[in-house]
């Protein structure tokens, strides 16, 4: 295995001292083979996950159609909830930001953006980021450890109960897209990611559909194809730069996988050969890659690649001296780009009077364990 993947990656998050197994670090499939070795009909999977999933339901006594001696095995054997809501704030623009507590103190958050016909939420794979990217404020809180895959679904079904709890027509909706866009990088912790899109698109979970889940990241080549090979999701890809020298300054792994390398990949990907859009984000940074030489080279670079840039002003915060450009550069940024005939979108920031936008996830307004603040070291790789 690659040594730095190997370095980075810690396969799960720790179980709590209880030692019990939880019923939503599984995927149904999962789930089936793990209720055999108790002695189980691997069906019941099918009907816990209707009450887990479907209906929010966490308590094994309130599952009544399993009979009474399962729910007393269940709710005396297994783990059903693993998050509980720390906090919940909610923006003028509808965005609603949950921040959500481990059962080792730690927080995540998850945030829901409310849009025309859909609500997507956004949710986080880690525990602060390795990957220290140096405009993103999770990157600056370092590394404390993955999530499991409970703690990663629970963000959907804690989020989906917070919704519900809302009167407002959008909420009706239920979540109808879920991005992998929080905290932490989702192909550091893939065996969780990948059973948590098992249980997003599963008929009897989420039964999202593949292209509703998109999964952002800076491009751990070697996870890319195990991630697709498991459905076809939208992949974000987190480019943010023309050069490797700018690159490798915004995105540290850069100097792993530099961008060539990156673009070849993707080129090579089944999901690309089949003319399946590759979402680009791309940070905008004023005096670092706004220049209208970066918005030439753009169409060059992303050659062969069928691609939708998203442009994102960057948005600040107090742990770094970045910050976007005025709105003229990046109206011209958009035009050339625009021009170069790329597929090209500008994201208006949502949530920004609640630090729920991109990048601004840094759980400032919960108090923060002195373990998880980085010591400002760069990541091992880039020394
Ligand atoms: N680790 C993954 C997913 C999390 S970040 C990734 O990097 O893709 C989601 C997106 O927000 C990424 O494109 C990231 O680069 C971007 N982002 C981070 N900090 C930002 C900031 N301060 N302003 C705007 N976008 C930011």
């Amino acid at each position: 295995m690659d040594p730095l993947i190997q370095a980075l990656d810690i396969a799960t998050g720790p179980v709590d001292p209880s030692g019990l197994p939880h019923l939503k670090d599984h995927s149904i499939g999962s789930l089936r083979t793990k209720l055999v070795e108790f002695g189980l009909p691997s069906y019941r999977a099918d009907q816990i996950a209707g009450w887990l999933y479907r209906r929010g339901v966490d308590d094994p006594e309130a599952m009544t159609d399993l009979p009474a001696d399962l729910r007393v095995h269940l709710a005396s054997e297994w783990q059903t909830r693993a998050l509980e809501v720390a906090s919940v704030l909610r923006s003028v623009d509808g965005t609603i930001k949950a921040a959500f507590r481990t059962w080792d103190g730690e927080h995540i958050e998850s945030v829901l953006i409310p849009e025309r016909a859909r609500n997507t939420l956004c949710i986080s794979t880690q525990v602060g980021c390795p990957l220290a990217c140096s405009f993103c404020a999770t990157g600056a809180l370092g590394f404390t450890r993955n999530l499991r895959t409970s703690e990663i679904i629970d963000q959907v079904c804690r989020m989906a109960e917070i919704l519900a709890a809302d009167d407002s027509p959008e909420s009706a909706r239920g979540i109808t897209n879920v991005v992998f866009m929080g905290m932490g990088e989702p192909l550091l912790n893939l065996d969780a990611v990948l059973e948590t899109i098992r249980l997003l698109i599963h008929p009897k979970a989420f039964a999202l559909a593949p292209r509703r889940v998109t999964v952002s990241t800076v491009g751990v080549l070697p996870r890319l194809e195990p991630l697709l090979a498991v459905a076809p999701v939208n992949l974000a890809v987190s480019l943010h730069a023309t050069t490797d020298a700018v690159r490798d300054q915004l995105v540290p792994l850069n100097r792993r996988f530099p961008l060539a390398e990156l673009l070849d990949t993707l080129r090579g990907l089944e999901t690309v050969t089949q003319r399946r859009p590759v979402f680009f984000e791309y940070t905008l940074i004023e005096g670092v890659n706004d220049s209208p030489e970066d918005a030439k080279r753009l169409a060059p670079l992303l050659a062969g690649i069928p691609s939708k840039l998203n442009l994102i002003p960057m948005n600040g915060h107090a742990d770094s001296p970045m910050h976007s450009p005025d709105d003229a550069t990046i109206d011209r940024f958009l035009r050339i780009v625009a021009g170069s005939g790329l597929f090209v979108s500008l994201r208006r920031s949502r949530g920004l009077d609640i630090d729920a936008a991109c990048g601004q996830l840094a759980l400032r307004h919960v108090a923060r364990a002195a373990a998880s603040v980085s010591t400002g070291a760069p990541p091992r790789w880039a020394r």
